[in-house]
């Protein structure tokens, strides 16, 4: 019988056969689209492509010197820097702001905070404002936004163009992870609430184009689980963990991506609105003013491929070119009114090694802006610090007092000496600059709203992100009490962000 089998040509056959199907059902199995590698002429091929995604990740309260990728010892991050090795990584990138509205108002419109005029708690974006999740909608994308910080909420304008809005729900799991961490929480849940909702959402727009935008907090927050406790226990060693925590989750979102065979149509930006303050200038937290460690950001773009090396942009750039950047990557529409402008060419000037074939935009300043009295009532005033980044220069100047300070960053990157008694030329030439840049501000809107909010959110609000989130521990409060005494005799200023 078995003799007869083995000499049926018919047998071999079927062999033959149920050995292809075998082979061609493997392959067909794991056969998930991944990235390949891509040039840099594949970047500017983005534009006609018809399949592209775009996530967008703000990691608020992240400063960039934190990161592996930007220099920093401690492997806070890598994920991100993964990213940027194979992706596009921007050296020295410049919030608009260190108050969260102002910031992401400047970073959603391309518009300085001189033209959206948005820098006090009762400003919105108005309705006549044309946002990119707009845009991206009126392309046919399905656009979603996971937000966990009040200030970027639907009432201050800020869900325009969004068919998806809302702040995830806290869940049973991230309670958990909650409980690991030693600080009082001032908003319920953390980023895993919002990286599980992301999940779904891709999982959901399979067959969609998307843009998903996650507004991460537990950096802001000071969060993490007991797996990213690793640096310590003061308060710049818990940043750090919480830094790693989220890192962890955007590897998780990312994972996520690629079992979806979306990583080669998938383009994902990481940014942020400002950093943290550490007591280089005497002051903790943010939102108070306007040095380098709440003012530098870090911004890295993945593709939908890899390149080896990755590109590094070392030229200042500004939060407020990142949507115009963006858009002329994917081929869409351009943002009306954005005075930032399309990185496009300093990436491809920086790709061939020479960042001044980039022309202006190798030069070009960038601003940020404060109004320190935010929250306080609009009768109050404004109490205005303005800061222009010229390199190597960074000259802040505040109104109505005419304080100045100038830092060159040759010879001070941390900015720790003010040289401005000593540079009377160079003052003057930063006055002149700051000058016409604040002559040109342009709002293009006729209607600003004013947003009322009740005290007790306001309250909240004000809350959110005071100075840094309050120790449980007895013996860490009376050190975190001492430190507040002092922050508070330094600055007359609201303390809250
Ligand atoms: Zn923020």
């Amino acid at each position: 019988m078995i003799r007869r089998l083995l000499d049926s040509a018919a047998f071999y056959y079927l062999a033959a056969l149920v050995l292809l199907l075998a082979v061609f059902f493997t392959q067909f199995e794991i056969e998930i689209p991944k990235r390949s590698q891509g040039t840099v002429l594949d970047i500017r091929k983005l534009a006609s492509r018809e399949d592209l995604n775009l996530i967008f990740v703000v990691i608020d309260t992240l400063r960039s010197d934190r990161l592996g990728s930007y220099g920093y010892a401690r492997n806070t991050s890598p994920t991100l820097d993964r990213m940027a090795a194979s992706g596009i990584r921007f050296e020295n990138v410049e919030s608009q702001s260190s108050w969260t509205k102002a910031s992401m108002a400047s970073m959603w419109t391309g518009m300085y905070p001189r033209s959206t005029r948005i820098d006090h708690f009762s400003d919105g974006i108005p309705e006549e404002a044309v946002l990119p999740a707009e845009i991206l909608r009126d392309e046919g994308f399905a656009t979603a936004g996971l937000y966990r910080n009040g200030w970027v909420s639907p009432n201050f304008g800020f869900s325009q163009g969004f068919d998806l809005y809302v702040s995830p729900k806290p869940r049973r799991r991230a309670a958990q992870i909650e409980a690991e961490s030693n600080l009082n929480r001032q908003i319920r849940g953390n980023d895993l609430d919002a990286t599980e909702s992301a999940v779904e959402f891709m999982r959901n727009h399979q067959h969609d184009r998307f843009m998903l935008y996650l507004h991460l907090m537990d950096v802001h927050q000071y969060l993490y689980d007991a797996e990213s406790s690793l640096f310590g226990t003061s308060y710049s060693d818990i940043y750090d963990n919480a830094i790693h925590w989220v890192d962890r989750n955007v590897e998780s979102l990312l994972g996520e991506m690629e079992e979806l065979g979306m990583a080669d149509r998938t383009i994902v930006v990481v940014a942020s609105d400002h950093g943290e303050a550490f007591r280089e200038h005497g002051v903790e937290g943010h939102a108070k003013d306007l040095y380098r460690e709440v003012q530098s950001v870090p911004l890295i773009i993945a593709l939908p491929f890899w390149l080896d090396p990755g590109i590094e942009v070392e030229t200042r750039v500004a939060n407020v070119d990142i949507w115009p950047t963006i858009l002329d990557l994917m081929g869409l529409p351009s943002l009306p009114g954005a005075e930032g402008q399309s990185l496009l060419p300093l990436i491809e000037a920086a790709a061939a090694g020479d960042e001044s074939q980039a022309g202006e935009l190798a030069t070009r300043p960038v601003y940020s802006q404060l109004n320190k009295r935010w929250g306080q009532p609009l009768e109050e005033g404004a109490l205005d610090l303005v800061a222009i980044v010229d390199e190597p220069y960074r000259f802040i100047r505040m109104e109505p007092s005419g304080m100045k300070a100038l830092f060159n960053h040759e010879s001070d990157a941390g900015e720790r000496v003010n040289v401005a008694p000593t540079e009377a030329a160079k003052v003057e030439e930063m006055e002149q600059l700051l000058a016409n840049f604040l002559a040109e501000a342009a709002t293009p809107w006729e209607n600003m709203p004013t947003v009322e909010i009740d005290a007790m959110r306001l309250g909240q609000l004000r809350a959110l992100g005071y100075s840094l989130p309050q120790v449980r521990d007895p013996k860490r409060k009376g050190e975190r009490e001492a430190l507040e005494r002092e922050a508070a005799a330094e600055t007359a200023a609201p303390d809250d962000h």
